[in-house]
C-alpha cells in the first residue's frame, strides 16, 4: 500500500479533571508514548494517531463523530485515570467506525518500594477500564478487547490483527462490485440478497452484460497487448507455442488483450472486484484465465459462475493482508484423496487460482476447456507454497449472512500433477477431511472460498465482529456434535439479534 495513502486509527485517551492539570499532563505524555509504541510496531499496518486527551462528554461526542468523517478506519480506546464512563455514552452510540479497547497501563513493574496515592490515582484504568467495559457491553458495542502492555509483542499482535480487519472492513464498506452476467445457472449457493450485503458490508454489487467488456476488450491497441505479452515473457515461463512467432502466439495475444480490457473496464467503473460466468461470454474468444489470475494477484476480488460474495471475500482480505507475507486466492473444493489416515483435498477452478499463493514461477499453458463453447484459454499453472492456510466461505442464510472459516495446512502435493492443466492447492484441513467436510456442510457453508497465507482466524473473528456477522471456525479442536450445536444457539442468538 503506498505511503501516502497508509489508513489510520485514532487513539484515544479517556480522563477526568478530579486530580487537577498535573496529573492530565502526565495522562497526556504516558498516552502519546502507548500510541507511539503502537504506531511504530512492526505488527500494526496502519498509522496510530494521538488524540488530546478527552474529559467531556462534548469533547468525547465530537471526536467519535469526526472519526469517521475524517477518514479514520478505527479507533482505539483506553481509560488512564479513572474515567466516567457515562461521559462516553453519546460519543459510543455515535462511533461509526470499528473499536478497539486496549487495556493497557503506563508501568509494566510497579514500583513497590515508592509507590504512594499519587501514583495509584495516576494508574487506575485497572478499573476505569472495567467502568469502560460496563458501558460499551450496556450499551450493545461492537469491539475488540485487548489486554497488557504494548511493550509485549503478544499485544502489538493482537492490535496489528484488528488494524488488519478495520482495513479490510474499510476496503468492503467501499467495495463497488462488477457482474459479468448472473450467476451460473440452478446453482443455489452463489445467489444471495444484494440489498441485505450492501446494507451489512456496504458492498455495492451490479451486473453488466458481457458484451459491454467485450466492446472495451475489442478496442484495446495492439502496442498495449505487446507490453502485457512482454510482461508474461518476463514473470512467468512461456512456451515456445505461445512465444512470439509460436503457433499460438495469437491466443496469448487475445489473452493479454482481455487482461488489458478487464482492468481498463473495472478501473474506469472504480470497481476492485468482479465475477464472470462460462455460461455467458458473449463475443469473448476465451474464458477469462491468466486474466483473472494476475487481476486477482494486483488486489481485486474474483468469483467465479457469477459468485460475487466469494469475490467480496477475496478482495476483503487481499486488503486485510496488508503487512504480512503470504498470497490470498479465489478457490473451490474440487477432489479428494480419501486414502484413510491420509486424507487430502485438491482445491482448484476452471483456471482462476491467484499466483500470490504459488510455490514457484508459474507455467504459462493453453489447453482446450470442455465447458463454455470458446477458443482454448491461456492460464497460469502452479502448485500452492506449503504451509498454514486458512479457508473462508459467505453463506446466505435467507435472512443473514454466515462466514465459515477452516484452518488448513497446505501442503505439496504428494505426487507430481503431470497432466492438470490448472493451479491448484493441496491441503489437509483441520481437524481432519472427514470432520473439516461434515462441519463444512453441516454449516451449509459453499463450495467458493478464498484461500488465505496472509490472514488468520483471529483477523477473521474481528470482521465478524465490526460487521456483526456470524463466524463458526473449523478448526484442531472442533467436535461434530458440539459444531453442530454451535449452529443451532447461533441460530437463535441471530434470529433475536435481528429484532422485530
Ligand atoms: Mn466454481
Amino acid at each position: 500500500m503506498a505511503t501516502h495513502a497508509q489508513p489510520e486509527v485514532w487513539f484515544l485517551t479517556g480522563s477526568q479533571g478530579m486530580y487537577g492539570e498535573d496529573t492530565l499532563r502526565q495522562v497526556a505524555e504516558q498516552s502519546r508514548q502507548i500510541a507511539a509504541a503502537l504506531d511504530a510496531s512492526p505488527h500494526v499496518p496502519v498509522r496510530v494517531v494521538w488524540k488530546p486527551v478527552l474529559t467531556t462528554s462534548a469533547d468525547i461526542l465530537e471526536v467519535c463523530r469526526d472519526a469517521a468523517v475524517r477518514g479514520a478506519i478505527g479507533v482505539i480506546a483506553w481509560m488512564h485515570t479513572f474515567s466516567p464512563a457515562k461521559m462516553w455514552i453519546g460519543g459510543l452510540d455515535a462511533l461509526r467506525t470499528p473499536l478497539l479497547h486496549l487495556h493497557t497501563q503506563a508501568n509494566v513493574r510497579l514500583p513497590w518500594d515508592e509507590i504512594d496515592m499519587d501514583f495509584m490515582n495516576l494508574n487506575q484504568a485497572a478499573h476505569g477500564d472495567r467502568e469502560f467495559g460496563y458501558v460499551q457491553t450496556r450499551l450493545g458495542v461492537a469491539r475488540k478487547t485487548v489486554a497488557g502492555h504494548v511493550s509485549d509483542p503478544r499485544v502489538a499482535a493482537r492490535v496489528g490483527a484488528w488494524a488488519r480487519a478495520a482495513v479490510g472492513w474499510s476496503a468492503m464498506r467501499s467495495l463497488r462490485l462488477a457482474r459479468f452476467g448472473d450467476n451460473m445457472r440452478d446453482v443455489a449457493v452463489t445467489e444471495g440478497d444484494k440489498v441485505e450485503a450492501e446494507l451489512r458490508f456496504g458492498v455495492s454489487v451490479n451486473t453488466y452484460g458481457v458484451n459491454d467488456l467485450v466492446r472495451v476488450v475489442d478496442e484495446v491497441a495492439e502496442a498495449e497487448v505487446d507490453d502485457v505479452v512482454k510482461e508474461y515473457d518476463d514473470t512467468c515461463r512461456v512456451p515456445a507455442e505461445l512465444r512470439v512467432g509460436g503457433e499460438r502466439h495469437d491466443s496469448l495475444r487475445y489473452a493479454a488483450r482481455l487482461e488489458i480490457g478487464l482492468r481498463t473496464f473495472l478501473d474506469a467503473g472504480g470497481f476492485r472486484a468482479f465475477t464472470t460466468n462460462f455460461e455467458d461470454l458473449g463475443g469473448l474468444r476465451q474464458l477469462p484465465g491468466i486474466a483473472v489470475q494476475r487481476l486477482m494477484a494486483d488486489g481485486y476480488g474474483f468469483g467465479g459462475e457469477g459468485d460475487w460474495k466469494t469475490s467480496v471475500l477475496v478482495r476483503t482480505l487481499k486488503a486485510m493482508s496488508v503487512g504480512v507475507d503470504g498470497g490470498t486466492s479465489f478457490m473451490e473444493d474440487y477432489t479428494y484423496d480419501l486414502t484413510p489416515g491420509e486424507e487430502l483435498v485438491l482445491g482448484a477452478h476452471m483456471l482462476e487460482i491467484c499466483p500470490t499463493i504459488a510455490a514457484d514461477v508459474p507455467k504459462v499453458e493453453i489447453h482446450p476447456l470442455s465447458i463454455g463453447g470458446r477458443e482454448d484459454p491461456v492460464r497460469l499453472v502452479f502448485d500452492a507454497a506449503p504451509g498454514p492456510a486458512v479457508v473462508l466461505g459467505l453463506a446466505d442464510m435467507g435472512e443473514r449472512f454466515r462466514l465459515v472459516a477452516n484452518e488448513i495446512d497446505v501442503v505439496s502435493p504428494p505426487h507430481p500433477l503431470r497432466r492438470l492443466p490448472v493451479a491448484r492447492a493441496v491441503w489437509r484441513p483441520r481437524p481432519s477431511l472427514p470432520g473439516s467436510a461434515e462441519a463444512w456442510i453441516t454449516a451449509g457453508a459453499p463450495h467458493h472460498t478464498v484461500l488465505s497465507q496472509a490472514v488468520g482466524v483471529e483477523e477473521l473473528h474481528d470482521l465478524a465482529e465490526m460487521s456483526r456477522t456470524e463466524l463458526v471456525v473449523i478448526d484442531a479442536d472442533t467436535d461434530p456434535r458440539r459444531f453442530a450445536d454451535e449452529l443451532r444457539w447461533n441460530q437463535a442468538y441471530y434470529r433475536l439479534a435481528r429484532g422485530f
